[in-house]
């Protein structure tokens, strides 16, 4: 068997006992098996496999790599996990179906007009991503703006265009340190406005991450091996 699939299904295994040891309300969860720097013949494997939801963190990269797939895989998902500029919010929607890194009111602005005038703007899902760590030199709205945002984002606006249907929170702790406080911040902000989605957990901490209530996790490494950088 390819190396990949085993990887993929040993994270599988993994996705389920860590479900199993969670208490409450079960939601399914969904496993973003991350392709950023991978050939196309790395994700070919779990493309026949059956495998439906992918990552990219690069609109330019994903743009070479995933019109032919998504076209030869019609059960193939697309998220967007890294930032985005306004000016590809078109693009980025002709292509991704999940974009998880709505962080600011321009970028708001540039997807809802996007979706306006878009192609297959229809069906797509946005998560607002939340700086937990506060860096400066990371994405995502910082927790102190978080609500300011989410009014934006909610407020009725003139328009006749429909506003920008949030589905979640994602999250990437800080390097270094534990992500526990972080993963539960975020769900603690979720559960306040009302989200059922929690885009959290990576390689090193996906497990962690389903039991502080991930719906949405994404990985890379495991699955793929060291990127191809
Ligand atoms: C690369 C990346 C991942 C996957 O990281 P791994 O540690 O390789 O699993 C997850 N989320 C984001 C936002 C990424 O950029």
């Amino acid at each position: 068997m390819h190396t990949v699939l085993k990887r993929w299904k040993n994270v599988c295994e993994a996705i389920a006992n860590a479900q199993a040891q969670r208490h409450g309300k079960q939601s399914p969860i969904i496993l973003i098996a991350v392709a950023k720097t991978q050939p196309p013949e790395a994700i070919l494997p779990l493309l026949e496999a059956g495998h439906c939801d992918f990552g990219e963190n690069r609109v330019q990269e994903a743009m070479r790599k995933w019109p032919g797939l998504k076209a030869a895989y019609p059960q193939a998902r697309l998220h967007l996990i890294g930032s985005l500029q306004a000016n590809k919010a078109q693009e980025a929607l002709s292509l991704f179906d999940v974009i998880h890194t709505v962080d600011r009111p321009s970028l708001v602005d540039a997807l809802i007009k996007a979706r306006g005038e878009g192609r297959g703007a229809r069906g797509k899902e946005f998560f607002v991503q939340v700086n937990t760590g506060d860096e400066p030199q990371k994405g995502g709205v910082i927790p102190n703006e978080f609500f300011r945002l989410m009014d934006y984002i909610l407020a009725f606006r003139p328009s006749p265009l429909a506003p920008l249907p949030i589905s979640g929170l994602m999250c990437i702790p800080p390097a270094g340190d534990p992500p526990a406080p972080h993963f539960a911040l975020l769900r603690t902000m979720a559960e306040k406005s009302r989200l059922a989605h929690l885009s959290m957990g990576m390689s090193g901490d996906y497990e962690m991450a389903i039991r502080f209530g991930a719906t949405h996790i994404r990985v890379g490494t495991a699955i793929f091996g060291e990127r191809q950088e």
